[in-house]
């Protein structure tokens, strides 16, 4: 079975396909190393094209089990968070424009109430994303000055995101104090110098230090910040609001409320990671802060869409609703394994009738699913993962397949057998996993290249 090409591929792309594949055959047959049939260049083509089609922004199932899977996109968006964006991309808002005062007004200004409400700041203000927060953050408040923070913290995110690169692309000067597994205040306070912009504090959102370890809690950081009148500048990464009614395996992560009580004068945080919302990012504290990094020439480089900013409107709204569950990320966190169970055996069951395969291995095993994206490392979720064995093929070309497949799916290796783990599957997508299982698995799956 071949491959099925994306509809979307324009003619004039089908036509090149054709054209890199009557040309690798003509160089064969020149240089004497092949000769390739005409149905062979027919598949030639149809498989350029069809890379073409897998180049195109397209949803994938995410059947690995990791929830916030920043090469798939981090948290998914519900249908309040969905229609909130339609309805604005839509047509024209008042993106810009206040209509209380029929005047000009600021993008800035529409998730800032109930950023103040949901976390207690006293001002906040949305860009891009996380990274864009530090680096504006730093570059407003520490531009040409010292910043101080502990050699426990100088955190590398993933993606070439280190703290001690942003500081320095900030223009700020880095003064590493204390050593990787201890800081003490005694080391703050030593390094605090008439050129020290701000302490700052960066959450290891993807490692974690054991053993013989000393950090300083926050409420001392804070208190020796305000001894110097020197803002605390704390980085927490995920974006977890607060620990209240939170899950206990959530309890490593500082919260966005707890941070700003214990001191912290900035706090900044991704909103696409535990928040469960859209790519951006949030800078939460005092407001003469705030107002200066407002001023600062990077935020037009760095400034939030519409489209990003109507997704986070509508899942600030659900938090101050009440119930997060509502937003996908935090659904699927929360559903027992029990009925990830029941969708893998119902999956498998009509897998098994409709395939007729007695020699295909299909079992519903335990899996461990995981957070990602740099937070929670070490948590592990008990869910329920589809295991597939083909006697017939590899696992590594049933992956393959999965990958190539329509809808794609991403799936896991482990001992050589296919897991796809259903935790991060929304119900939803059933059926399109099971139509993707039963392409791949019927006939030894597409061909691919
Ligand atoms: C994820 C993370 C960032 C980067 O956030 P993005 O939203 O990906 O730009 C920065 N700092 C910490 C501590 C993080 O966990």
């Amino acid at each position: 079975m071949m491959e099925a090409l994306d509809d979307r591929i324009p003619a004039s792309t089908r036509a090149q396909a054709a054209r890199e594949a009557i040309s690798t055959a003509r160089l064969a047959v020149q240089s004497g190393t092949g000769r390739f049939s005409f149905p062979e260049i027919v598949t030639l083509a149809e498989s350029h094209a069809a890379a073409h089609g897998r180049a195109l922004l397209k949803p994938v199932i995410n059947a690995t089990g990791v929830l916030i899977h920043t090469n798939l996109g981090r948290a998914p968006l519900g249908k309040a968070q969905m229609d909130a964006v339609v309805a604005v991309a839509r047509g024209y808002s008042n993106l810009e424009y206040d209509l209380t005062a029929g005047q000009r007004g600021s993008r800035y200004s529409h998730a800032t109430a109930l950023l103040k409400t949901l976390t207690g700041a006293e001002s906040a203000l949305v860009v891009n994303n996380n990274a864009g927060a530090v680096m504006l953050a730093l570059g407003a408040l520490c531009g040409g000055r010292e910043v101080i923070i502990s050699r426990g913290e100088l955190v590398e995110i993933g993606g070439e995101f280190r703290i001690p690169d942003v500081i320095s692309a900030a223009g700020a000067r880095l003064v590493e104090v204390g050593t990787t597994n201890r800081t003490r205040i005694i080391d703050y306070t030593r390094a605090v110098s008439a050129d020290t912009a701000a302490l700052v504090k960066v959450h290891p959102a993807n490692y974690r230090i054991q053993g013989f370890t000393a950090a300083v809690e926050m409420p001392e950081l804070a208190r020796l910040a305000r001894a110097h009148d020197l803002p605390l500048i704390y980085d927490i990464g995920s974006g977890l609001l607060t620990a209240t009614g939170a899950p206990d395996w959530v309890r490593d992560e500082p919260p966005v409320i707890a941070a700003l009580s214990d001191g912290a004068d900035i706090v900044t945080f991704s909103c696409d990671k535990l928040l469960g919302g859209p790519q951006a990012g949030v800078i939460a504290g005092r407001s003469d802060l705030i107002t200066k990094i407002s001023k600062h020439p990077l935020l037009r480089a760095l400034r939030v869409d519409k489209l990003a900013l109507a997704a986070l409107e509508a899942t600030l709204l659900v938090y101050l609703e009440g119930d997060a569950s509502e937003l996908p990320l935090w659904g699927m966190a929360l559903t027992p394994p029990d009925d990830l169970e029941g969708r893998a055996l119902r999956i498998i069951a009509s897998l098994t009738k409709t395939l007729g395969r007695a020699d295909l291995k299909m079992h519903s095993v335990a899996s461990e699913s995981v957070f990602g994206g740099g937070s929670l490392p070490g948590t592990q979720l008990s869910s329920r993962a589809i295991s597939i064995a083909d006697p017939e093929r590899s696992a590594a070309d049933i992956e393959r397949s999965l990958r190539h497949g329509d809808p794609a799916v991403v799936a896991r290796i482990e001992n050589d057998m296919v897991l796809l783990d259903l935790r991060t599957v929304a119900p939803e997508q059933d059926d399109g996993l099971e139509a993707a299982l039963s392409a791949s698995l019927a006939n030894g799956g597409p061909v691919s290249p």
